[in-house]
């Protein structure tokens, strides 16, 4: 059931300017991509005009998590004290290898032996890892159960989007996937047919299987409970049928107190679906006898974020509470589509948090993959600075590729050059003579030479004015007019 096809992985995926060339050339799914994010950003301007105090709901989240990141350390032993004592088992994980291994020895002792099968509710930290293939490798059977997550399974794809992975597909892609895997050629495609289908399918699993792997929206210290927030009721079912429970949660999951939900579940959904509240959500603290699983078992996975928080500039990213609004506003996303950053995490969030989880050289163009227009940041809802985060890879990624590369040059005679008026100057001369032949009779430019080509491959470039606006000025002194 899992697939067996090619994973997002920045280690193996082509670069971002490699992939996004793919992908803008399938019109069909920038038409998909462009609906869809169009109609999330619409309902979330929507939700988020009704609310008076945004702004201050805004700053609160962001002294939330900023809080919790400072005193990481004494909130994850808080959160091991209770859960350990509502009844539940901690396990800590240094890499995804490490939290792979855990969770797998985990279902190989729970599940039937005769059929290890487990039930998934949507965890983008178990996509980070790769989980679904570790298992199947173990003889493991893994079905997703939320909707967009089983149309990707179906279809042998990749999540494309944090919080609508499918959102790349339309609803006749989507049939033909469910005609086609759950064998019903009579399918038709009304998105009340689709449900259904979707509803029968994987009803049996809810009933039949007894070992469910979970993500976490959020971790309690206070409680040592775990939240999960969800809009069809397929997580409600993972989490309270089975009788063994697995989550695997990102140790930055972590929320000091039981009262910072009233704030982060307000942000959360207006700025992931446009919705005021998540139809589900669930809160489950331990196990209780004759209520929910028997045994319930908590991943707790570093896989880079300490690293990030020793980051004084990056640590910021620990902050994200995966509304991917950021992804829905992103003009080069809202082109390319998810599957061109080569990572489960896509868009502004993916082009930060991804080349910090990972080794810097295996994502380093995605720091590049922005406008900088800073659309991100301003529907972040815990006012991540998503710009100044790229702008920090940007530097790294200059400074680890060495003084000789092309890009450190440049920037040394770019800087230089500004440093001196009389440089800019005769910088500005030059760039006149020399763009001469380049220039078309429109004045526009449609090719450079050698690495500046990369400009001119996607965009025209306007000739130089004939005079800058300081020459201009002083020529007008002089007139004295
Ligand atoms: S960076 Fe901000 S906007 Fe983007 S997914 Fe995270 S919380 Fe949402």
């Amino acid at each position: 059931m899992s697939t067996t096809n090619s994973v997002l992985d920045p280690k193996t995926s082509p670069s971002f300017p490699i992939a996004a060339k793919v992908t803008l050339g399938d019109t069909q799914l920038r038409k998909n991509v462009r609906h869809a994010t169009e109609v999330i950003q619409n309902k979330r301007a929507r939700v988020v005009g009704e609310m008076p105090d945004w702004q201050q709901l805004r700053e609160s989240g962001k002294q939330i998590r900023e809080h919790a990141m400072a005193n990481l350390d004494y909130y994850l032993e808080e959160f091991e004290r209770n859960c350990t004592r509502a009844g539940g088992v901690v396990h800590w994980a240094r890499d995804g290898e490490e939290a792979k291994r855990i969770v797998t020895e985990l279902v190989k002792t729970h599940a039937s032996p005769q059929n290890p099968e487990v039930i998934k509710i949507k965890s983008m930290t178990t996509e980070e890892i790769h989980l679904n293939l570790a298992l199947e490798a173990a003889g493991i059977k893994a079905y997703e159960t939320d909707l967009a997550e089983l149309i990707i399974q179906l279809g042998h794809d990749q999540p494309s989007h944090i919080v609508v992975p499918a959102l790349h597909k339309n609803r006749q892609q989507i049939r033909e996937i469910f005609q086609r895997e759950m064998n019903l050629p009579e399918l038709g495609e009304k998105p009340q047919d689709l449900a259904d289908a979707a509803r029968r399918f994987l009803r049996e699993k809810f009933l039949r299987v007894n070992t469910a792997v979970s993500g976490a929206n959020f971790l309690i210290a206070e409680t040592g409970g775990v939240c999960i927030v969800e809009s069809e009721g397929n997580g409600r079912m993972c989490l309270t049928l089975p009788e063994t429970l697995i989550t695997v949660a990102g140790i930055d999951k972590i929320l000091p107190r039981y009262q910072d939900l009233e704030v982060v579940l307000q942000l959360l959904p207006r700025s992931a679906t446009g919705e005021r509240m998540n139809p589900y959500n669930s809160l489950w603290t331990g196990v209780r006898p004759g209520d929910g699983p028997k045994n319930f078992h908590v991943v707790l996975m570093d896989n880079a974020r300490t690293a990030v928080l020793a980051d004084g500039e990056g640590r910021q990213t620990l902050n994200c509470i995966r509304c991917a609004a950021c992804q829905n506003a992103c003009p080069v996303y809202r082109q390319t589509g998810g599957h061109a950053y080569g990572s489960v995490y896509a868009g502004p969030i993916g082009a930060i948090l991804t080349p910090q989880l990972q080794q810097l050289h295996h994502a380093q163009t995605l720091p590049y993959a922005s406008s900088l227009c800073g659309a991100c940041y301003e529907v972040c809802p815990v006012k991540i600075n998503i710009p100044e985060v790229l702008i920090h890879l940007r530097n790294k990624v200059v400074k680890q590729n060495g003084p000789l590369n092309p890009e450190a040059l440049a920037m040394k005679a770019a800087g230089a050059i500004f440093k001196s008026e009389r440089r800019f100057r005769a910088a500005q001369r030059l760039g006149r003579i020399a763009e001469t032949p380049l220039v078309g009779k429109d004045g526009w430019i449609g090719w450079l030479p050698g690495m500046l080509g990369g400009w001119t491959q996607v965009r025209d470039l306007r000739e130089m004015p004939k005079e800058t606006f300081r020459e201009w000025w002083e020529k007008r002194g002089k007139r004295g007019n």
